[in-house]
């Protein structure tokens, strides 16, 4: 097991935005949680990653108890979040966008590891991140995670706001992580496209989370459904 979120609650003062929540992901897997806008989905992606704190329950991550650990000491050991919204810098370069997120001087070597498996970056590596589109963006914010060799990515809304294209593609990309040896926590919009690249889904409601088991068919088109 790589991830363990057992009985995990976060609050924002009074209000309490994730209520017990108890989720599992084994190395290798992609897992989506679903759910509507203010369920806590990207809260229990905040706390998974050290960036809020836990409230209560438990984070085990390689069978350690992170809770508390902090968002560097995450990254630091293998953890890394794609923020909803992406957070690019837009005045500084694609590369210095790239650079941000790198944890240890070593780590800049990884350049030319994200630049074979994103063209484009290289491409536009001179130019100001701001310049890109909302698709090219996403594409370097997860370039930036990958800067510090993650083996866990939590990823939150990465298709949020992208034509129908370029979603599948930013997916696309999220698969062919999973191909590299990568192991994908997934907060998505998009329950159809999520269905189809996931191995297990999970659904977020009112902060309470829901393993929904068996009920996912992929069809023989690829595409897969689930009583949502
Ligand atoms: P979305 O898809 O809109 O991002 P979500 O499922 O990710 O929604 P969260 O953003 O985790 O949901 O929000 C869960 C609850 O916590 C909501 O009621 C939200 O209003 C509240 N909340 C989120 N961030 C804060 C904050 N910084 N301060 C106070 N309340 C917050």
């Amino acid at each position: 097991m790589l991830l363990e979120l057992r009985d995990l609650s976060v609050c924002y003062g009074r209000i309490q935005a994730v209520r017990g929540a108890n989720l599992r992901l084994e190395a290798g897997e992609i897992v989506a949680v679903l759910g509507a806008n203010g369920a806590g989905k990207s809260s229990m992606l905040g706390a998974a990653a050290g960036l809020l704190p836990v409230e209560s329950g438990r984070i085990l991550y390689e069978g350690r108890d992170v809770a508390g650990w902090g968002a560097c000491r995450m990254v630091r050991s293998g953890a890394c979040l794609v923020p909803e919204g992406r957070y690019v810098v837009g005045d500084m370069s694609v590369e210095e966008n790239l650079l941000l997120g790198t944890v240890s001087r070593r780590q800049r070597d990884n350049l030319d590891g994200i630049y074979r498996l994103l063209p484009m970056l290289k491409e536009r590596r001179g130019q100001q991140a701001g310049l890109l589109s909302g698709g090219e963006q996403q594409q370097l914010a997860i370039g930036r995670a990958l800067m510090s060799d993650p083996k866990l990515l939590f990823i939150d809304e990465p298709t949020l706001g992208l034509a129908p294209k370029t979603a599948r593609q930013v997916l696309e990309l999220i698969c062919a992580l999973r191909a590299q040896g990568k192991t994908v926590l997934l907060v998505e919009q998009n329950v159809r496209q999520a269905l189809r690249i996931s191995d297990r889904v999970y659904r977020m409601e009112k902060g309470r989370l829901e393993e929904r088991g068996g009920e996912k068919t992929v069809q023989n088109d690829g595409t897969a459904f689930c009583d949502f």
